[in-house]
């Protein structure tokens, strides 16, 4: 097997073993890349020579015998929101497509103190703001498993890019779903923690009280892996949480069936409802099927309001977002017109050509929720909606341990099948906002696949700051089946 097809904790085995240099992984990778990337197009900007110097180094603290970082020799792709000390980050917006950050997020932080290699920048939708990855400025990123169709988004590079070999890790970042949901459509994990779980700093706001960043992997345990570093208390975000990190990755070695006895798993019946694909559906129902041969309990539950997930997420993410995106003027933040009359004329312009459509019907709607006159009407009512789906998930672990059911309603679609739509394109994250919208942790894990060979995620959510429970009940299916060992073959492999 190919170097670049194998998981994050194989490679690091092999690298602290000698077995293979850090330089043979990546010389691997960049080879995969080369080969696959024209067709996907994961990446905004690739590292190579950076990339290489970090893994020679590497290699000589090996031969050194020095104590090695827990990402010793793996190669880690970011989301290009994310902000890399010198080195190009664009949110894949025209506003910012000459910005280079002069620190590194926190997360970027603690993934080089141990030994993880960055080879990279993917693609997203502009700012995180979609579902597909066509809302990029750069062009869309196209889904390994069938290249006519979206990986998925806003994370949709980063889960294309593990997906085909092309990164053994990648960070997203999820504020209704965009972890997880491309993470579905293109057949990986991906985990969105707890809000306050992982540090903010340095991840280019969208929707600050929904936003977090979080892995996306091949399988649960190089999650754990990955999780493990990044989280934690960070002073530069006061909304991170001064909890200790459970061991994560010594939970899963640790791992085993008899784990999976009388833990409770919630079905809530809305998330069962007629607009799911058939094909879809019967994943998760076989699923639930595993789990009750596994010794768990499979217990109905409610989450009564569902159904305004959607018109509240599109509420207080756009309303954040129009705020958020006030610094991009040509002055404080982002590129500046070259032509202009006057000050409010440079802001009106630097704007206007500086942001794609998607991103300014986000901004027209969120300033009409927060403006005098409405803010009662729309803002403060989503808040308090918001509460109530809170509510539902707080009476609902009462009752169970986690909650299980579809990453998404149907699997991925057509390029430009959807663009036209917006709200075809937002009805698709019905299942992931109500997770952003009340903190809680969510995972999605490669649960089958339809006829045509398209993946299906299978999301399990669970109470705030038990990332723990979510990870051994994804883990107890991993162990049970072999969906997340397949991999796309591309055409020209
Ligand atoms: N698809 C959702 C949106 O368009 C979620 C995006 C995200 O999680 N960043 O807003």
């Amino acid at each position: 097997m190919a170097l670049s097809q194998k998981t994050a904790l194989e490679i690091k085995e092999l690298v602290i073993r000698k077995k293979v240099k850090a330089v043979e992984v990546l010389t691997d990778l960049f080879r995969q890349i080369e080969q696959v990337e024209p067709a996907v197009k994961a990446y905004l900007t690739i590292t190579k020579e950076s990339a290489l110097n970090q893994a020679q180094v590497i290699d000589e603290k090996i031969n050194r015998g020095e104590k090695l970082g827990k990402l010793a020799g793996i190669p880690i792709a970011i989301k290009d929101n994310i902000c890399t000390e010198g080195l190009k980050t664009t949110c894949a917006s025209k506003i910012l497509h000459n910005f280079i950050p002069p620190y590194n997020a926190s997360v970027i932080k603690r993934i080089k103190e141990e030994d993880g290699i960055i080879i990279g920048k993917t693609n997203l939708d502009e700012f995180a703001m979609g579902s597909s990855t066509e809302n990029s400025a750069f062009g869309p990123t196209r889904n390994p498993w069938d290249t006519t169709r979206v990986p998925g988004g806003s994370s949709g590079g980063s889960a294309a890019a593990v997906a085909s070999g092309m990164a053994l890790m990648a960070l997203g970042s999820d504020t209704g779903g965009s972890i997880r949901q491309p993470a579905a459509f293109c057949g990986v994990v991906g985990f969105k923690p707890t809000y306050g779980r992982v540090s903010r700093h340095g991840l280019v706001a969208f929707a600050s009280s929904l936003d977090q960043i979080g892995p996306m992997t091949k399988n649960v345990c190089d999650a754990a892996l990955l999780l493990s570093v990044i989280s934690g208390k960070d002073p530069m975000d006061s909304t991170s949480v001064p909890l200790e990190t459970p061991d994560y990755p010594g939970i899963m070695e640790k791992w085993n069936p008899g784990m999976m006895t009388g833990i409770k798993i919630g079905r809530p019946k809305e998330f069962f409802t007629e607009g799911i694909d058939p094909e879809v559906r019967t994943a998760v129902e076989k699923a639930i099927k595993v789990y009750e041969k596994l010794g768990a309990k499979i217990i109905d539950v409610s989450l009564p309001h569902t159904e305004y997930g959607i018109a509240t997420y599109y509420l207080i993410a756009p309303s954040e977002a129009s705020s958020n995106l006030a610094r991009y003027d040509g002055v404080h933040y982002g590129d500046r017109t070259p032509q202009s009359e006057g000050l409010i004329d440079m802001y009106i312009r630097s704007r206007s050509e500086g942001f794609g459509p998607e991103v300014k019907r986000r901004i027209m709607l969120g300033t009409f929720c927060l403006s005098s006159g409405y803010y009662d009407a729309y803002y403060l009512r989503a808040l308090k909606v918001r509460q109530l789906i809170k509510q539902d998930f707080d009476e609902a672990f009462k009752k169970v341990d986690v909650i299980i059911g579809p990453t998404s309603p149907i699997p991925a679609f057509k390029l430009g099948e959807k663009t036209a739509d917006p709200l075809q394109m937002y009805l698709c994250d019905i299942f992931t906002v109500t997770c952003n919208l009340a903190g809680i942790p969510g995972i999605s894990i490669p649960s089958g696949f339809t006829p045509d060979g398209l993946p299906i995620g299978l999301q399990i959510l669970g109470k705030p700051f038990d990332e723990t429970t979510v990870l051994k009940v994804a883990r107890a299916f991993e162990r049970e089946t072999e969906f997340h060992k397949r991999r796309p073959v591309m055409n020209d492999e």
